[in-house]
């Protein structure tokens, strides 16, 4: 909603348009809780963004150009932007490893399924993390590359060590980052332990212009083919998160 908001700005476009995000969820990043939250959301307010918490979207009227809600509310757009619902692949759906969520449970440390030497990664998993709103609801791990990319280099690192018939002590400990883009070339810096105890542990660094062009530079290194490039870049980014004391796994 922020990048929109901040394109239609630069085409001088925003007297004419309005911005307004709706989402389920309580506050932005429910999983950091309401301090992070409120101040993501203070953000968006300050572009002038309508911001609408706990809308659960029930349907989408193409021809009427109308989005209605669990509450019964309706709102006519003229551009929708939407994240579809989201649901694992028919084939692990059918691989007799989802439980009643349709995702699959794992071991939150080593991400073995419940058979043996069979791992899951990635946004198909399904691993419960202590309560933030409520302590006694715990919630679920968000569904996020940076831990899928995390995940993944703690199964590859189990199973080469399986292969060599050593214990591997590898296992995924929960950090997590992301970089939010608010527009104008700023972005702020979310990050943190989601398996903090008694709930997860994220913080959130102001908004600047460094974070930006961090995400910009672990775009090019994520996307850059295996090779010289991408380990100059990846160098980059290491020297980065030292000097700016923030724990990103590459
Ligand atoms: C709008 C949006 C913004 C996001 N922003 C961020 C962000 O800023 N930071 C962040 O960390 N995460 C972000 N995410 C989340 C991130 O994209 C996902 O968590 C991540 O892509 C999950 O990786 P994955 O490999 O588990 O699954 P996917 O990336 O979904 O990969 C699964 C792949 O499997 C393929 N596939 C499915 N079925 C089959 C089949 N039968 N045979 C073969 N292949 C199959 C799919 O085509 C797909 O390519 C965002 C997601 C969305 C939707």
């Amino acid at each position: 909603a922020m990048l929109i908001a901040d394109f239609l700005k630069n085409k001088q476009l925003q007297n004419n348009v309005t911005v307004n995000l709706y989402t389920p969820e309580p506050l932005p990043l429910p999983v950091a809780g309401p301090a992070l939250g409120n101040s993501v959301k203070e953000v968006m307010v300050s572009k002038g963004i309508g911001f609408h918490p706990l809308s659960q979207l029930t349907s989408v009227n193409y021809e009427e150009r109308k989005i209605e809600f669990a509450s019964g509310n309706s709102i006519n757009y003229d551009l929708l932007v939407i994240v579809p619902s989201h649901k694992a692949p028919a084939v692990v759906l059918q691989s007799g490893l989802v439980d009643e969520s349709g995702w699959i449970p794992v071991n939150k440390d080593t991400l073995e399924t419940k058979h043996n030497n069979v791992f899951a990664i990635g946004d198909i998993t399904s691993i419960t993390i202590p309560g933030r709103w409520q302590p006694d609801k715990p919630m679920k791990l968000p569904k996020a590359g940076v831990f899928a990319h995390s995940q993944a280099l703690t199964v590859s690192e189990i199973i080469a060590s399986k292969i060599v018939g050593k214990e591997s002590k590898e296992i995924f400990c929960g950090d997590g980052f992301c970089m939010l883009e608010v527009g104008e070339d700023l972005a702020g810096f979310a990050y943190g332990d989601f398996y903090g105890s008694p709930h997860p542990d994220v913080k959130l660094k102001r908004l600047g212009k460094v974070w930006h062009w961090g995400k910009v530079l672990f775009e090019k290194w994520w996307l850059a083919p295996i090779g010289f490039r991408k380990n100059i870049l990846q160098s980059l980014l290491k020297i980065g998160s030292s000097v700016l004391k923030i724990p990103v796994k590459l």
